[in-house]
């Protein structure tokens, strides 16, 4: 099927969504009463959203012992009586995301209860990131980086350009990006923004897109190991046939700021939306406390560092070349 038609599906299904199953209808209305607050750097912008209906997601435990005692929220039977689906190739399905940060947002899960995995998946990602653009962009959060379900493998999509990272990447990239690699079809670039370390790939063909990805993540499995897989996010978006793939480098999942204990306290659990430029806090408080210092401490605490970003980028480099 064409691009056309699973953006539009996934539309109809969130406008029938909210019409037959009330949950999902009161999430997208209580994004109203949403605030936010924006804060300047250089090339980019990072947005502060206070969202209460997020608090379930963002203080969810997703420690082992947690997620076995629980019933799986992804897997079909589990799925309340109102959801609906529609299924995607590859033996995934589109979910409307009855908790949306996105003035449209959908969970998109495997129908197998198979572990969060993007080795496996990449492939997938590319297909729903294109199939999905007229509307769309899709997100990866690895099972140790803000997946609430890292059991269960899935992928989230969302408005284009909420993010702010989406219109501010070209900047972004001006300002702070190294080329690291380049072919006829391909671009990849090693970028620190003085917040964020990420690796951006960008090419017209799938097949070569995999690739990349492919020795982008052996390089990196051995350079920030970790079980089950190295720490990462991946943002994708798609537009003039292209993709442009943002893999974040993360060193951590939750920030010390998270753990703190009363006043010095801020509930930010950051994925993907948060380190793509909107960060949610579910907790007034937190909104109203939060400055750009906090913002420094909170994403230097949660990405490589600035040696150990250029070091990878060095390997990187030679994995790309052999
Ligand atoms: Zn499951």
């Amino acid at each position: 099927m064409s691009a056309f038609n699973f953006s539009d599906l996934a539309k109809n299904l969130l406008l029938k969504q909210k019409e037959n199953w009330e949950q999902c209808n009161n999430g997208y209305d209580s994004l109203n009463s949403v605030q936010d607050k924006i804060f300047s750097f250089d090339s980019f912008t990072i947005k502060v959203q206070f969202n209460p209906g997020r608090i379930v997601s963002t203080a969810a435990k997703v420690d082992t012992k947690s997620i076995s005692e629980r019933r799986c929220f992804l897997c079909r039977e589990n799925l309340p009586q109102q959801q609906n689906s529609i299924e995607y190739i590859d033996n995934f399905l589109i979910l409307c995301n009855p908790f949306p940060i996105f003035p449209e947002h959908f969970t998109l899960p495997s129908i197998e209860h198979t572990q969060q995995n993007i080795k496996n998946s990449f492939s997938v990602f590319l297909d729903f990131t294109k199939d999905l653009s007229k509307y769309y962009s899709v997100f990866y959060n690895g099972p140790k980086c803000g997946a609430s379900a890292p059991d269960h493998l899935h992928f989230q999509a969302g408005s284009k350009y909420f993010m702010t990272i989406e219109k501010e990447f070209e900047s972004v990239k001006a300002a702070h990006g190294k080329k690291i690699f380049e072919a006829s079809d391909v671009e990849v670039n090693s970028i620190d923004d003085g917040l964020r370390k990420f690796i951006s790939i960008e090419g017209t063909s799938k097949k070569t897109l995999e690739n990349v990805f492919e020795k982008f993540f052996n390089c990196y499995s051995i350079f920030n190991y970790s079980e089950p897989e190295p720490m990462l996010n991946i943002i994708g978006f798609y537009e003039n046939e292209t993709w442009r793939i943002i893999i974040f480098l993360r060193a951590k999942h939750r920030p010390s700021h998270f753990f703190a204990e009363g006043d010095k306290q801020i509930i930010l659990s950051p994925a993907s939306v948060d380190v793509g430029g909107v960060c949610i806090t579910p907790l007034e408080k937190d909104f109203e406390k939060i400055t750009q210092d906090h913002l420094r401490e909170i994403f230097w605490e949660i990405f490589l560092t600035k040696e150990e970003s250029n070091l990878f980028a060095k390997k990187l480099v030679s994995a790309l070349q052999s």
